[in-house]
Parts: C-alpha cells; structure tokens; sequence
C-alpha cells in the first residue's frame, strides 16, 4: 500500500501519476490521497506504516515532519533537510528527497538542456529551493545564485551550501538559467524580477505547473524569454525517482508528462 500525504490534498496529482508508472509494468498499485491535520503528521505515518504502509510520498506542509521520523536518511535527504519519499524497508524507515532529481532530469533530459557551466538563478528559500541545491551543483553550473524575498533566508542558505546571494530586487541581468522555487505563482503574484533579467535567460523554470502559463511564465515571455517551461515534468520526474526505489523499476517519464498534461488540458 502507498499514499501521498498531505494538507492540502485533494489537488495532487500522485496517485494518478504513480497509476500510469504502474500500467507500465502491469502491477497492481494502491495508491491513496492520505489529508492529514497539520499537527498529526507523525501518528498519521505511524500508523500508515504499522498498518500495511510500504512507501509514502509527503508535500506540503510536512516534509520536514518527515525529515524528522524517518530513521535512516539517504544523503539527498541530508542536504536537502526534507523528505518526500518514505519508504518502511527491513523494519526501518527511510527517508529520500526525489525533488533535485525530479528537477535535474526534467531540465536536462525533458528539455534537453545542460546545466553544466551556466549561471544559474534560484529564486526562492523555501523547502522547494532548499531540496535542490546539491542536484543542481553537482551539474557544475558556472555559478548558482539565490535570490529571496526574505533576504536573511536566501543569506542562510547560500552559506550552509557555499552558493552565492543576492537581493531579488538587485539581479544582474546575466543569468543562463532561472528556476522560479518561489510560491508566487501559487497565490496568482508576480515575483519582483526585472524584465532585464528574465530577457536574458536562456531558460525560465517554473517549479509551479499549471494548465495555463504560470504568472511566472507570463512575466518572462512579457520579458521575451521564450524557452519557458512549468514544474510538471520536475512533478512526473520526482515521482518516477520514488518510485524505483519502492519498486526497482524505472518508469519512462517522458510519457507520463505528456499523459499528465493532456488530462490537465482536458479537466
Ligand atoms: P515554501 O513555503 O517553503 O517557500 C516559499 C518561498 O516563496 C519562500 O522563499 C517565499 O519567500 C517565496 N515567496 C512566496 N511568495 C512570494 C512572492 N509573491 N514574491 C517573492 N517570493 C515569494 O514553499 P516550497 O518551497 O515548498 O514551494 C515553492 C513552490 O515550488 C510552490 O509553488 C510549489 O508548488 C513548488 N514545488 C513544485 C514541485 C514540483 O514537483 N513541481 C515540488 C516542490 C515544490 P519568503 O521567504 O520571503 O517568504
């Protein structure tokens, strides 16, 4: 048994991702939307766990609950201070991070584009930003930078990982790649980011997906940016990584994220 844990939930789109991995093997998967109260996270996935529970995904708000629980953490899972992959294996809990992944081979292999030797842009502080940090430098970019509205967070996080910082509103407009890790999108707000700076990438990420362009999006291809893509490849590319450390199969990505966004076009 596997579930997605989360507040909210009924939104994720897990299970029917982890369904189409599935028909690709022809296995047979439950697989369930578990809404857990923001503080019953641990007794949730205690029980979940005692009772069948084999692998979970977790999202919002409780990655770092996770984080916590788990017993033994893979090293992704270290650096990035979150988990979103659980896994009850051997009588222990595991804990992995798949987002960094999911990010890299959606940007590398999806879209064909290398990370090596380009600057790149983090916008953001959060858990999505901080989860990809290392999948991103171990890319050897020529430089990382991070950039946040909270400039204490972006100030934080460029130390613990030896990145550069920098003011969201005081961007050099040099930047190759700029991955959006904010919520802005989420709540329909721009981000304050110069059109300058958005004209000059190469590529504009959005970790946020949807059936339209993200606000994001609209506010680089208004700059003239026009390699633009959302975070849905990085969604489908972040589940497959959890599910071949459950099931020890590779599902093929490319087809799911075509799959996922026709069946958003068509809800
Ligand atoms: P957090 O709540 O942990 O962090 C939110 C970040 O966004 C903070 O850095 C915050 O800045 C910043 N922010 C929020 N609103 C604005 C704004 N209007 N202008 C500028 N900055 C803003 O969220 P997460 O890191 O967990 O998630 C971030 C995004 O990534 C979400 O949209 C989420 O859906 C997406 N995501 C996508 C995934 C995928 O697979 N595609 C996986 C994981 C996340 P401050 O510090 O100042 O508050």
């Amino acid at each position: 048994m596997f579930a997605v844990f989360g507040n909210p939930i009924a939104h994720s789109r897990s299970p029917q991702i982890h369904q189409a991995f599935a028909a690709q093997e022809r296995r047979k998967l439950i697989y369930e939307r578990r809404l857990v109260l923001i503080d019953d996270f641990e007794r949730a996935a205690r029980e979940f766990f005692a009772t069948g529970g084999v692998g979970a995904n977790v999202t919002v708000p409780f990655k770092y609950e996770a984080f916590r629980l788990a017993d033994v953490l893979t090293e992704r899972a270290k650096a990035a201070k979150a988990v979103n992959t659980l896994f009850w294996r051997d009588g222990y809990l595991l804990g992995d991070n798949t987002d960094g992944i999911g990010l890299v081979h959606a940007i590398k292999e999806l879209l064909s584009f290398s990370l090596h030797n380009r600057h790149i842009l983090l916008l953001g502080a959060g858990g999505a930003a901080c989860g990809v940090i290392q999948p991103l430098l171990q890319q050897q970019p020529a430089s990382l930078t991070i950039a946040n509205r909270t400039v204490e967070k972006a100030r934080v996080l460029a130390r613990e990982h030896a990145v550069n910082w920098c003011e969201l509103i005081q961007i050099e407009p040099h930047y190759d790649v700029i991955i959006n890790a904010t919520s802005g999108s989420l709540h329909g707000q721009e981000v304050p980011v110069a059109p300058i700076v958005l004209a000059r990438a190469q590529l504009v990420y959005d970790m946020m997906y949807a059936r339209e362009l993200t606000p994001f999006l609209l506010q680089a291809q208004a700059a003239g940016c026009t390699k633009l893509a959302d975070g849905l490849s990085m969604l489908v590319a972040q589940a497959a990584a959890s599910y071949e450390i459950w099931h020890g199969f590779r599902p093929d990505i490319r087809s799911v994220t075509r799959q996922m966004r026709e069946e958003m076009e068509q809800s």
